[in-house]
């Protein structure tokens, strides 16, 4: 597979503003809230799979990865990168096509993945709405359809003290609450399952079944321990529920590799074998800290123990959440709290299984 690269240089005043802070390592957390917007964001466009006239790409290089689903009836973006990559984004969506942007899909509510909304939906006409008067403005059937689950409305309408909320514009209007939501576009299906204990308690997994990619937010990252966000509503069940539903749904081509694809949060494209590698890391220290926690050993002594000595090499990061004690620590809170099950995504979610205990 071939990367083209684009480099574009910002000089935006539509990107400012945003002032959440990331709860984990993101690259764009810390430019979000400077002034100055003049800086060179370098975007890798990875061109995945597709069908027919419909492609879809991988952009890295924005904060989190970015899914562009491209077809006859125009752009689908599945997140859309920090404010600072905006610019960047845009342009190298323009390398690709110059088709409208019709929907943005946000997986969840952190800014490294939702912070592009605020320019992407001006550059785009804003928000489409079928219905004048009242809160829906003047009909604008032209403009971009922003979906999200309805959480991740309600986190950047109201964001945690201290952090600014986003313009209203910039958040999807065509949120959900339910369990699933299906679309239809550029020729496929486009299913979304909620996962409400998860990396937040907004996560939604986006699967395009005739391209066979699944976009899978922050409930997959490739490069660190399985980071969860303990303060929205995360939990480490949660996120292994949503790797085992990835596993469900990937059917590899051949020797367990090829197939469906599936784009993490962050890190590198997947089959299914890497997702089934990462799941099974992040069980086997599960149970580890389980069992020491059965033993009634304190926080400081699992550390001692060192639970994850044999994943630290690939996993463990030096700052941010993916550090092992930080890790260690996010583990042993959340199994010490009681598991009260997956949520309302169990009732529709497709081969849906409850690992929890
Ligand atoms: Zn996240």
């Amino acid at each position: 597979m071939k990367a083209i690269r684009v480099n574009a240089t910002l000089a935006c005043a539509a990107v400012v503003s945003v002032g959440l802070t990331a709860t984990h390592a993101s690259p764009g957390a810390a430019q979000r809230a400077g002034a100055p917007q003049s800086q060179s964001v370098d975007i890798r466009v990875l061109p995945v799979q597709g069908f027919n006239t419909t492609r879809m790409y991988m952009l890295v290089g924005a904060g989190g990865n970015i899914a562009v689903q491209i077809g006859e009836e125009g752009v689908l973006m599945v997140d859309t990168g920090s404010a600072a990559a905006s610019g960047a984004v845009l342009a190298a969506i323009r390398t690709l096509t110059d088709k409208p942007i019709r929907y943005i899909i946000n997986t969840h509510a952190h800014p490294d993945h939702v912070g592009g909304n605020e320019a992407i939906v001006k550059a785009s006409g804003g928000q489409r709405t079928d219905v004048g008067g009242g809160n829906g403005g003047p009909v604008n059937p032209d403009g971009v359809i922003l979906v999200a689950h309805q959480n991740t409305v309600d986190r950047m309408l109201s964001p945690p003290r201290g952090q600014m909320p986003y313009p209203e514009f910039a958040v999807a209007g065509s949120s959900f609450f339910t369990a699933d939501k299906q679309l239809h576009f550029n020729g496929e299906a486009v299913e979304m399952w909620w996962h409400p204990r998860a990396h937040t308690n907004s996560d939604i997994l986006v699967y395009f079944p005739r391209s066979d990619i699944i976009v899978a937010g922050d409930l997959l990252q490739t490069e660190t321990y399985p980071g969860f966000d303990a303060g929205a509503g995360g939990r480490l069940q949660g996120m292994l529920n949503g790797l085992n539903q990835i596993i469900d749904l990937a059917v590899p081509q051949f020797n367990q590799v090829g197939g469906t694809r599936i784009v993490p949060g962050h890190g590198r494209l997947c089959t299914e074998s890497d997702v089934v590698e990462l799941r099974d890391m992040a069980t086997i220290v599960r149970d580890r800290v389980q069992y020491m926690i059965g033993k009634n050993m304190t926080l400081e002594q699992v550390k001692a123990a060192r639970p994850t000595a044999d994943y630290d090499p690939v996993y463990a990061t030096t700052t941010g959440m993916g550090t092992t004690d930080r890790f260690i620590e996010a583990v042993y809170t959340d199994l010490k709290k009681p598991w009260n099950g997956p949520g309302p995504a169990a009732k529709s979610g497709l081969n849906f299984i409850d690992g929890g205990r």
